[in-house]
């Protein structure tokens, strides 16, 4: 793009959006036109790759989040005109840097599983492949987290304050969602999702919804002023937040129609392209068209779908059960009991019955298939649909679903083996792996641009941009004293660089020449933020006996957010603030130790912490975490793992060597032994060190402000059996870290295994995960615009 057509694009858009010149304007409104100027420069090559993936088969990505952070910077980088744009901006006095900063995350997704979608959807756009998403888009997101006298407090996330540059309205595809007790319209708005080095334009088509009438006239009239416009507020909250509190009976009526809502918009959507091509012929349906679903939630489109087809396109029952039998395949994001989905039926009776009346008829046709196939009643039940009142989605999702995969090689053996284990005899040839990725885009080269201009000085081109594989050709530097020194110094400019940000987000200073030891993820029981709060309180108690204790100056960085009505995540969030606090309190400790929660955790702030991290903390209970894609980001960012043998951090271990990394902590097949004998007191009694700290719980050395929180905790590890076995590894943590600690002194060797993460990082491309999803599951093939 030349750089006259950027600078006029800016000064039209300034003008015609804003109304000023250039002199007067806001960072905020130089943000708008800078995005408004790169999308009108790719509509044309935008609805070229939608008209040319219309012509062959195509995927649909269905996920309720997508957390797709900033779009400003990466979209630049990709359509590689970051350099140009900046020149331009310097020229005109402005920062790039700053405008980019100013940009609001659509923070539309809650951890692991909605950043997961946004790096497929930016890897089938890298690939040319013909991919579709669709999502909703909430108005006000999850949630913005602050940290108020070490407590997490929410507020709403207002991430569409300035508008939104990086999306289009398309009323012509605006669709009537009906529920028994109201109608809605879903209207669709695109983002373009811009591949690296490619034509090819995808989309990312997010529906809100809104009223069919603004207010009610009458009611107005009649100065019944809130009466008036509550319809309009009813529908508007349906796509307000992700996942409304649903303790109470009317934030699960709100759920439901959530999940119904993005799924009959959806569905409604890719029968009516079908029917522009082939009229209300249905019988290559599945030839032309594969959907995904992530996890459980767009599951109810498989109803809806099929009420579709029988009802409005008069296709009989069988047939269709048999065209969605090949139309959706299902991916499994976890075994945690609480996240298998089950809904009462008697909501979905109220809310859309139609919807009930066509799962009895798949639920009937699948017990008619196991009878046949001789299972007893017994047997049956497990398998069943609806049972006890309940309609569980994963049931659903698996009987219909073409192909069901896990996220990690031991996750799927998990469902395999047991979790799925009647599904698998059942099926077996539908069960798949496909290990996640990270794009190496967002999360190499934006976000560290110094060790990617060191990769490319290294490799002779930029291709492993494309192609992450080829880091595998640096291994021959591994000896290089200065190669290894080159990665150093570059980690502590991104440290630097971290030290910086958190000082002006957080008001708090830290020392960039101490060790990072990172942990950053949604905060919950089961990823064990709480071992490793504990184990610091351990390091201060031994600090505090012997100030001599010959460890490194460490910080220790955490970012979680809690959900907001999981009690006990947030009594941990307040433990650690209060072990920070402790700690700082501390004139001699402190100098040795320190700790920091960043509040609000988020994709730009992750894409600052991952690249300035020594350590890579990855500690769920073995056979908790189903990949991990964290621990994807620190590995392409050169930072070692400390993990357990748990998701990915088997895979990345088994890349990058065991030497290379931290692997501690009791195993899935010890768990297995131990579980029905686990007695977390005995621990609790025999190890001093464990005592003196989990006492700090009760004792009055840490204060929780009569909130209760912290007794919580203690009564979770002791009186509840510690379901996390976090006292079971206590010990084991604590001797790893150690050894962390020691091989951190030989500054060579650990160049090296930062180094050895680096080259070996290859395989955790999401490039490479669609790649198999495309060859093993939807058949699909890039399609390249001309
Ligand atoms: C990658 C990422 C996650 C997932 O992290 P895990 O450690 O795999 O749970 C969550 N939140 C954000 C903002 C991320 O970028």
């Amino acid at each position: 793009m030349e750089k006259q057509r950027i600078k006029e694009g800016i000064e039209r858009y300034l003008k015609v959006k804003h109304g000023i010149k250039l002199k007067d304007a806001k960072d905020y409104e130089i943000f708008n036109a800078v995005s408004l100027t790169v999308l009108e420069e790719i509509i044309d090559n935008w609805n070229t790759t939608t008209e040319t993936y219309s012509k062959g088969r195509m995927a649909y990505y269905l996920s309720a989040e997508y957390l797709m952070g900033r779009a400003l910077g990466n979209n630049l980088m990709n359509l590689g005109v970051y350099d140009e744009v900046k020149d331009v901006l310097s020229e005109l006095n402005i920062d790039l840097n700053r405008i980019e900063e100013i940009e609001e995350d659509a923070g539309l997704g809650n951890g692991g599983l909605g950043r997961l979608a946004a790096c497929f959807v930016e890897s089938a756009a890298t690939l040319d492949m013909p991919l579709v998403g669709y999502g909703i888009r909430y108005s006000n997101g999850l949630f913005k987290q602050n940290i108020e006298n070490g407590f997490q407090t929410e507020c709403e996330d207002t991430w569409l304050k300035y508008g939104e540059a990086w999306s289009i309205r398309k009323d012509n595809d605006i669709q009537i969602i009906n529920y028994s007790d109201m109608t809605v319209k879903a209207v669709p708005y695109d983002v373009p999702i811009i591949g690296y080095g490619t034509k090819n334009i995808n989309t990312l088509r997010l529906w809100q919804c809104e009223a069919l009438r603004e207010f009610d006239f009458n009611l107005f009239n009649n100065q019944q002023y809130i009466e008036a416009v509550s319809g309009r507020n009813k529908a508007e909250d349906i796509s307000r937040v992700l996942y409304p509190n649903d303790t109470a009976e009317a934030g699960k009526i709100l759920r439901l129609r959530q999940q119904y809502f993005f799924s009959s918009a959806s569905m409604k959507d890719i029968i009516k392209k079908h029917k522009a091509k082939f009229g209300s012929d249905f019988s290559e349906f599945a030839k032309y068209n594969v959907a995904q679903l992530n996890d459980t939630h767009p599951t109810i489109s498989i109803l809806e779908f099929i009420r579709i087809l029988i009802d409005e396109e008069h296709v009989e029952f069988s047939s269709a059960l048999a065209i969605a039998k090949e139309f959706f395949g299902y991916t499994n994001h976890t075994i945690l009991a609480e996240a298998l989905e089950k809904w009462d039926i008697r909501l979905i009776d109220r809310l859309f019955p139609r919807i009930l009346q066509i799962a009895y008829k798949v639920d009937e046709a699948l017990v008619n298939e196991l009878r046949q196939r001789s299972y007893d009643e017994g047997a049956i039940w497990n398998f069943k649909i609806i049972a006890n009142d309940q309609m569980r989605m994963a049931n659903l999702a698996i009987y219909v679903g073409r192909a069901v995969n896990g996220v990690a090689a031991l996750h799927t053996e998990i469902l395999k083996k047991t979790e799925l284990n009647h599904w698998y005899h059942l099926y077996p040839n539908k069960f798949q792996n496909k290990t996640n990725g990270i794009t190496p885009r967002r999360w190499l080269r934006l976000c560290n641009a110094e060790l990617s201009e060191l990769i490319t000085d290294l490799l002779g081109s930029e291709d492993w941009v494309k192609n992450l594989e080829l880091l595998k050709g640096l291994e021959k530097y591994k000896n290089d004293d200065k190669v290894l020194e080159r990665l150093m110094s570059i980690k502590h400019e991104k440290k630097v660089q971290l030290a910086e940000y958190i000082k002006q987000e957080e008001g708090i200073i830290i020392d960039p020449n101490s060790f990072f030891d990172i942990q950053i993820k949604r905060l919950h029981e089961y990823k064990r933020q709480l071992l490793n709060a504990l184990y610091i309180l351990d390091l201060y108690y031994r600090i505090k006996e012997n100030p001599d204790l010959d460890i490194p100056k460490t910080t220790f960085i955490f970012g979680a957010k809690a959900f907001p009505g999981y009690r006990r995540a947030k009594g941990i969030v307040k433990f650690i603030n209060e072990i920070a606090r402790f700690i700082d309190n501390d004139s001699e400790v402190s100098k040795k130790i320190k700790v920091v929660f960043v509040h609000n955790y988020k994709v730009s702030y992750a894409q600052k912490l991952f690249p300035g991290s020594d350590l890579s903390k990855q500690i769920s209970t073995a056979g908790k975490e189903a990949s991990g894609t964290g621990n994807m980001k620190f590995m392409l960012n050169a930072t070692p793992t400390f993990g357990t043998y748990d998701g990915a951090n088997i895979e990345i271990v088994q890349e990058s060597g065991e030497h290379n990394n931290y692997i501690f902590g009791l195993r899935v097949e010890d768990i297995e032994k131990i579980k029905h004998s686990y007695d977390p007191k005995w621990y609790y009694r025999e190890n001093p060190s464990i005592k003196r700290v989990v006492d700090t719980l009760i004792n009055g050395t840490l204060d929780d402000g009569r909130t209760g929180y912290f007794e919580d905790l203690y009564n979770a590890l002791l009186e509840e059996r510690d379901q996390y076995y976090v006292l079971a590894d206590f010990e084991l943590f604590k001797k790893s870290q150690e050894q962390v600690f020691e091989d951190y002194k030989d500054k060579k060797k650990w160049a090296q295994k930062c180094f050895a993460n680096l080259y070996s990082s290859g395989i955790f491309s999401s490039d490479r995960t669609i790649k198999q999803y495309a060859d093993e599951i939807w058949y699909i093939k890039p399609a390249p615009i001309k």
